[in-house]
């Protein structure tokens, strides 16, 4: 047994679940791309105000989920537990404002909150996130639910709902808010995380997962908001409509960060049990000035990784990563040790006269050549690795010119020239060669 384990909340990520991640990747960039999304690599750590600034004092996060520290001068940091903020940080350092006639933004990469583990949460995750600053209008929104949603649909999940709310601007949610603590004031049974919300941050109640079914005819944003932001939230509604994007309006969402104005939306899937938020995001219109910046309308979201893939568990997003055809370069005879690794390493190099002359399709992975093990341990370990050719350097055929090419799904072998340079190489290049058989002397 192990000395050490990943610290709890923790995850090693290897196997499928490295594959899948790399497809992810690789998938949501080209989407970030074709929106015209660039990316901003921000630190893992920042000063631990910008979270509490921008997240806000009573959210959970800042309240009890951050990972706070000082260094060794004193500098109070965190790591960082969301990526908006950073970003938001970056854009005002930079002055993106002046240099980015589009602000248009994505990143990736871990998050870190302490969190109670269980699936689909953990202290340690991974998170992908776009944000489109400086533009107010509703299309922005739309652009950015749509992106989310292309990203998941690209991935095949189908089960999903987007649930989508408005939370006004600060001046009718404050309304919003009065009539909140009213109506909560009625209700004699709320858990301890309600009763301590009520004062600083009510909205939170409505996503309570105790006490939530208790409210029944709780007042709806919808029912405050000022002609402004209901026209915003109908715009938003109208063009999701258009472009055939469904939705539910979903009165309870509020989400957890406090910078949130006007639309706020969740994707949830109905495959990765309780958990099952895999991406979440709205409008954030006061951030930038609160972070010191002008006045800049903005709306992003972000998903989780990891969610994300549970959510491709069963819709065979996994058996689809196959990875490429691993061709296994083995010695009959080891004295052609430095003959073999050099002509794996043609191959690796991509040298395609030679996967020609040897039928190799173009994406193929090379593995050898192995010392010191015999033919039958070399055809062993080829079979381990699920490897559907094996080149055999022989000494009787090499001498020929030739080395023996075996399909190991039908164990047919058959004798294949080599290209001329590389029996060449052999003949004028013979002191590696010596270096080896010195040594195995
Ligand atoms: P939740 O309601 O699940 O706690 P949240 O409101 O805290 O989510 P956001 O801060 O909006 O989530 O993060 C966006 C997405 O990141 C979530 O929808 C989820 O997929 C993922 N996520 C959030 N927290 C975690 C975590 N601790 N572990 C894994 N993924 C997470
Ligand atoms: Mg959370």
């Amino acid at each position: 047994m192990s000395i050490y384990k990943a610290p709890r909340g923790t995850h090693d990520i290897f196997g499928k679940l490295a594959l899948g991640l790399e497809k992810l990747d690789l998938i949501s960039r080209q989407v970030f791309r074709k929106h015209n999304f660039k990316e901003v690599r921000t630190p893992i750590f920042e000063d631990v105000s910008l979270f509490t600034r921008s997240i806000g004092e009573a959210t959970d996060i800042v309240e009890k989920e951050m990972y706070v520290f000082e260094d060794r001068k004193g500098r109070k940091l965190a790591l960082r537990p969301e990526g908006t903020a950073s970003l938001v940080r970056a854009y005002i350092e930079h002055r993106f404002d002046m240099t980015e006639p589009i602000g248009k933004f994505f990143y990736s990469g871990e998050m870190f909150r302490y969190e109670r583990p269980q699936a689909g949460r953990y202290r340690q995750f991974l998170q992908m996130g776009a944000e489109y600053l400086a533009n107010p209008s509703p299309n922005a929104d739309v652009e950015i639910i749509l992106v989310a949603k292309e990203i998941l649909s690209t991935l095949n999940i189908k089960d999903i709902t987007i649930h989508l709310n408005s939370l006004g601007c600060p001046k009718c949610r404050a309304e919003f808010r009065q009539k909140l603590v009213d109506y909560f004031a009625s209700i004699s049974d709320l858990c301890e995380d309600c009763k301590r919300r009520l004062e600083k941050n009510p909205l939170r109640l409505l996503d309570c997962k105790i006490d939530s079914n208790k409210f029944q005819n709780v007042p709806t944003m919808q029912e405050c908001l000022c002609d402004d932001c209901n026209n915003h939230f109908q715009q938003v509604q109208a063009l999701l409509k258009r472009v055939d994007c469904d939705y539910i309006v979903d009165h309870k969402l509020v989400r957890g960060l406090d910078y949130y104005t006007r639309t706020v939306f969740e994707v949830r899937s109905s495959s990765v049990g309780s958990q099952d938020a895999l991406c979440a995001g709205g409008r954030y219109d006061n951030l930038v000035k609160e972070l010191g910046g002008q006045q800049i309308p903005s709306v992003g979201f972000a998903l989780g990784c990891e969610r994300v893939l549970m959510a491709c568990e069963q819709n065979g997003f996994f058996d689809s990563l196959q990875t490429d055809d691993v061709v296994f370069i083995a010695l009959a005879d080891e004295e052609l040790f430095v003959d073999a690794f050099t002509f794996a390493n043609d191959l690796i190099l991509n040298n395609n006269d030679i996967r020609k002359d040897i039928c190799l399709s173009e994406n193929i992975i090379i593995e050898g050549p192995f010392l010191n093990k015999s033919l039958k341990s070399q055809f062993k370990l080829a079979d381990k690795i699920g490897a559907k050719k094996t080149i055999i350097f022989g000494k009787n055929e090499f001498d020929k010119g030739k080395i023996i090419v075996k399909d190991m799904v039908t164990q047919e072998q058959k004798e294949v020239k080599l290209p001329d340079y590389c029996f060449n190489r052999q003949i004028c290049n013979t002191d590696s060669n010596e270096v080896f058989k010195n040594v195995k002397k």
